[in-house]
């Protein structure tokens, strides 16, 4: 049994509506659905986050201390309940099953719960079993007054604590405040899972075809698409591969990378903009990107999508690049060629090498 004091993310996913669904009488169905459900939050948090236990309807994870931005931490959550809203949706579609754990499906739903403190890790039986007061703490969380203010089923629960380390954007989140015997008040903000889910399946997609592309690229890594994303999004990490270029994050309407966003990018005197057209993570993002003219005479305007796709259940990462000149001109597959082909290629290899190096893999 060995231990060790740490300090990072703690992170619930509890699937509800789940304990009225055991106390029907068809146990096989609701077990088979809550095994594949618990087995997909697995999944889609495992890349950056390790799994401390399973905790009946919830599993339990942590990471630290440094393993992720704020915003890397929303885009997971977010990611992993479009994941689950899907497949649920997808199981309720199939199944011509009329029992009652089949017929409860449609209720439900999934709530997260984020803090940031100090934990004891004790190592059982190859278990790591956390210990500590924020471990309580997060715990308590989970029986809390937001469902009841707000009336959201599904939504992301951060402490204070959480989004000072992560530096959480919080505007626009539902503020809240929790007492717990022996811990004090603790003060939350929470974000509307449901509502965001809704938003991203209502926005138009924004996506180059292989049609109207002038080039594309099929590039695969020894990363997660949830790894791969974040070497892309993050503009720190960007600047580690496309050395030359100093990306860095410029205009955030929303407080995010998300539609309308811009970064910029210097290179020598020049500045290139990006603005972001279609952001879902971990699936793809399509920019716009305005490149100074430097070497060659015209500006360009080039939309690009970057599709991320799941390899070896989730090990690895198939990326397809594909371009198009937003003003067409007969050169314009040429230099869709020479992006793909000659420039670009030096900061894959560059990302290849930190994906086969393990301590700067995440
Ligand atoms: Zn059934």
């Amino acid at each position: 049994m060995a231990t060790a004091a740490a300090n990072g993310i703690l992170l619930i996913a509890d699937i509800s509506g789940y304990t009225s669904y055991v106390a029907s009488t068809e146990i096989e169905h609701s077990q088979q659905i809550l095994a594949e459900l618990l087995e997909l939050l697995i999944r889609h948090t495992r890349p950056r986050l390790t799994l401390s236990k399973l905790e009946g309807d919830a599993i339990f994870c942590y990471g630290g201390p440094e393993t992720m931005r704020g915003e890397a931490v929303l885009e997971m959550v977010e990611a992993t309940y479009a994941a689950f809203r899907t497949r649920v949706e997808s199981i309720q579609r199939h199944t011509t099953c009329e029992c009652e754990a089949c017929r409860a499906l449609p209720r439900l739903d999934l709530k997260f719960f984020i803090h940031h403190g100090q934990f004891i890790k004790q190592q059982v039986a190859g278990n790591h079993e956390l210990l500590g007061s924020d471990v309580n703490l997060i715990h308590r969380l989970t029986k809390n007054h937001v469902s009841e203010a707000t009336g959201w089923q599904a939504y992301a629960l951060f402490t204070e604590a959480a989004c000072r380390a992560l530096a959480l954007p919080t505007d626009g989140l539902h503020v809240s405040r929790e007492a717990y015997e022996h811990l004090g008040e603790i003060e939350t903000h929470s974000l509307n899972l449901r509502a965001r889910y809704e938003e991203m399946l209502a926005t138009r997609q924004v996506v180059v075809t292989p049609a109207e592309a002038h080039g594309q690229k099929v590039v695969e890594f020894a990363a997660p698409p949830q790894v791969v994303w974040e070497w892309f999004a993050d503009p720190h990490k960007r600047n580690l591969w496309q050395p030359g270029n100093i990306w860095s994050a410029a205009n955030r309407p929303t407080g995010r990378t998300a539609i309308g966003a811009t970064n910029h990018c210097a290179h020598g005197d020049k500045v290139s903009e990006e603005v972001i057209r279609d952001w879902r993570p971990y699936d793809y993002y399509t920019v716009d990107m305005h490149v100074h003219p430097g070497e060659i005479s015209h500006p360009i305007d080039n939309r690009e999508t970057i599709i991320l796709e799941p390899l070896d259940d989730g090990q690895r990462t198939r990326a397809t690049f594909r371009c198009r000149t937003l003003v067409p001109r007969f050169y314009s597959p040429l230099i869709a060629w020479m992006y793909y082909n000659v420039i670009m290629p030096k900061g894959f290899r560059l990302l290849h090498q930190y994906f086969a190096s393990p301590e700067t893999s995440a």
